[in-house]
């Protein structure tokens, strides 16, 4: 989607710190990390968000996860935690329509979430 900024950064047409890449997805740094560690996870291709996800992206989202942890563990993080989080929509404060999968690491998080 040519005005989605997440699409943009997946084509390399908005720089961002990429710490991860494969043919479905791609990571990259947060430009306001809430945490010493905090990456996006995408999907290459545009979904607006989770309520637009079909049974044939379950394989992809599970790419997301699993990149997240890998990126979690090389990170260091595995141990003492980390947390994954999806916003959907207004009340979750979602404001980049293309599905992201947040991870942050590295500091202690409370619960619930504000
Ligand atoms: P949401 O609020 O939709 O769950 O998360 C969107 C995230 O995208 C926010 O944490 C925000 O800081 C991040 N973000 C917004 N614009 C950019 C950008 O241009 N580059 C990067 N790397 N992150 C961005
Ligand atoms: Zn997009």
């Amino acid at each position: 989607m040519a005005d989605c900024l997440f699409c943009r950064i997946v084509a390399g047409e908005i720089p961002a710190t990429i710490v991860y890449q494969n043919d479905q997805v791609v990571a990259f740094r947060d430009i306001t990390p809430q945490a010493p560690t905090h990456v996006l996870v995408v999907p290459r291709r545009h979904i607006a968000s989770l309520s637009d996800l079909a049974p044939g992206d379950d394989a992809l989202v599970g790419e997301m996860v699993r990149a997240a942890a890998g990126i979690a563990k090389e990170a260091g993080h595995a141990d003492r935690g980390y947390r994954t989080v999806f916003n959907t929509n207004a009340d979750a404060g979602q404001t980049v329509f293309h599905i992201h999968l947040h991870l942050l690491g590295g500091r202690k998080m409370g619960w619930p979430p504000g």
